[in-house]
């Protein structure tokens, strides 16, 4: 084997080694000091610790406004069927009043962190076509089409966004009663799994990946569960805690 030969091996195995899974903190960085669940400061500090993504809920109200929580209910008030004025009174745990998506990616424009947009499962179809329609829409106006992937539990939902992302885009769904072959049918890109789903099935991180669909993971509670997904090619951790889990990836070889 001549020289030029080795590097090249050892450049790929290198590559290989430095693989790890993307941390995408879930509804934001929430336990971070002075956070929330979907709040404007759990965006701000998920890219302030390098996460790849922030995810983040998406519903439209009663009176068509593109707003962010995760339940379908907050304080009492049904958000789709609610006006905006109504909603957006409403204060989270921190201090900070339920943002709108507007405001949400006026702050996420100058960061880093990759928009990980969760749309709902609205009530009707009628519904669940204006939510889409309109968040593509905002995307589109702020420029962020290139920074934002779509994950929705809604079926009619996931099968109307792969037809309307542009191109490249990155649609993604619940697994359980979706296959990884049936996904790839739909022109889907990627599958969400319990941690502890995938270490009894690992035949499914293959399956996937020879389909062309993005493993994300979830409910990784010790170092073992991340070196498990570490060493078998999961491509992204779902995390209510990232900057635990970036701390786990960062001790890794
Ligand atoms: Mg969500």
């Amino acid at each position: 084997m001549n020289r030029l030969m080795t590097m090249l091996l050892l450049l790929a195995a290198l590559t290989v080694a430095a693989a790890k899974p993307g941390v995408i903190a879930h509804r934001g960085y929430w336990n971070a000091p002075g956070s929330a669940k979907n709040s404007i400061r759990g965006l701000i500090k998920a890219d302030s610790i390098g996460c790849y993504g922030s995810e983040f809920d998406v519903w439209v109200t009663a009176d068509d406004v593109l707003v962010i929580n995760h339940d379908a209910v907050i304080n009492g008030l049904d958000i789709e069927h609610s006006t905006a004025a109504e909603v957006l009174a409403q204060k989270l745990s921190n201090g900070e009043t339920v943002p709108t998506l507007e405001q949400f990616l006026t702050v996420a424009k100058p960061l880093n962190v990759r928009l990980v947009c969760e749309i709902k499962a609205h009530d009707s179809n009628r519904r669940q076509e204006e939510v889409i329609r309109r968040t593509l829409a905002m995307m589109k106006q702020f420029g962020l089409e290139d920074r934002v992937e779509y994950v929705t539990f809604s079926r009619n939902g996931l099968l109307s966004l792969i037809k309307q992302v542009p191109a490249g885009t990155s649609v993604q769904y619940p697994a359980g009663d979706v296959l990884p072959e049936q996904m790839a049918a739909w022109g889907g890109h990627g599958l969400n799994f319990r941690c502890k789903v995938l270490m009894k099935n690992p035949d499914l991180i293959r399956r996937c990946h020879d389909a062309g669909i993005k493993v994300k993971a979830w409910k990784i509670t010790t170092p073992e569960q991340m070196k498990w997904c570490v060493d078998n090619g999961v491509d992204f951790i779902t995390s209510d805690d990232p900057e635990m889990h970036l701390d786990m990836l960062s001790k890794m070889d």
